[in-house]
């Protein structure tokens, strides 16, 4: 069964990267000519679901994210489930974080989904250094480079009123918000029709929390990509389009970088 969250993807069908082999991936048509390969790092309301489509839709990039993963697992009936797979969902549930080794097995089971000639654009992966490494050698192994870590910078306070704006479908989990994306009818899901409803956890209070701890366990992650020289950070204040725009100049320019070092070392 497929989740509606894989079923409204539409062309972009990530069914293979959500249900491991079982899954149908559906091509788009043309391969692009080039295929991106990158990590989105963003807190919760810095707009990264937003920057994650325009992404797909410009750059025919695949968006893997190991929470939908795991949220789609829970639709598969539990006698289903390995035991790693249980595990992971009882973490989940828990609201903490899966343990690395489980996620990187998880992550190694998709490398179909890795090695896909769209590129992929992680999201929710990787969330600690040590994943971080085990991704790395995963890549190393299919000489498979990794362009980009983009990363959405937001002032915590901005970040705290975006989520204190922001509704959330009670079925599909697509999100709105009331000034800057409006639903086209009030409370109710354009993509779906469910029911948006404001996440506990979206509340100042918690945001502030969350927000928090968000920042202070991607720092290190952040200086690890830093080191590599594949972080792009981008200010995530400001219209979507603009912030979007910015990245793809960033990006541009790393990839113009990332040649020109690859011809010196050929000479
Ligand atoms: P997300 O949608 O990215 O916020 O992920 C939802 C939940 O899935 C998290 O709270 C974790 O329990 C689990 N999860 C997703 N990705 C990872 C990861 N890379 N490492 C550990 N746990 C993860």
């Amino acid at each position: 069964m497929l989740t509606i969250e894989a079923e409204k993807a539409g062309p972009y069908n990530r069914s293979a990267w959500l249900y491991g082999t079982r899954g149908p991936c559906e091509p788009t048509g043309l391969f692009p000519s080039r295929p991106f390969r990158m990590i989105l790092l963003g807190a919760p309301g810095s707009g990264k679901g937003t920057q994650a489509d325009m992404l797909r839709h410009r750059l025919e990039v695949c968006p893997l994210s190991t929470g939908d993963m795991f949220r789609a697992a829970k639709d598969i009936p539990e006698e289903k489930h390995g035991p790693a797979l249980r595990e992971a969902l009882a973490y989940m549930r828990r609201g903490e974080l899966v343990p690395d080794e489980t996620v990187v097995a998880l992550v190694s089971e998709r490398l179909a989904c890795i090695r896909c000639r769209y590129g992929f654009l992680l999201d929710g992966f990787p969330r600690t250094v040590a994943q971080a490494e085990a991704l790395e050698k995963i890549l190393h192994a299919e000489r498979i480079p990794l362009d980009a870590v983009i990363q959405l910078d937001m002032p915590l306070e901005e970040a705290v009123a975006r989520l204190g704006g922001r509704r959330t479908c009670s079925i599909c989990k697509a999100t709105f918000h009331l000034a800057h994306k409006p639903p086209k009818v009030s409370g109710i899901c354009d993509r779906c029709g469910g029911e948006l409803y404001h996440r506990e956890d979206d509340r100042p209070e918690s945001a502030r929390v969350r927000l928090t701890e968000y920042e202070r366990g991607t720092a290190p992650l952040v200086s690890y990509y830093a080191k590599k020289g594949l972080l792009l950070p981008v200010a995530a204040a400001g219209p979507p389009e603009e912030v979007f725009e910015k990245t793809l100049k960033l990006l541009e320019d790393q990839i113009v970088r990332a040649a020109a070092t690859a011809e010196r070392s050929l000479v």
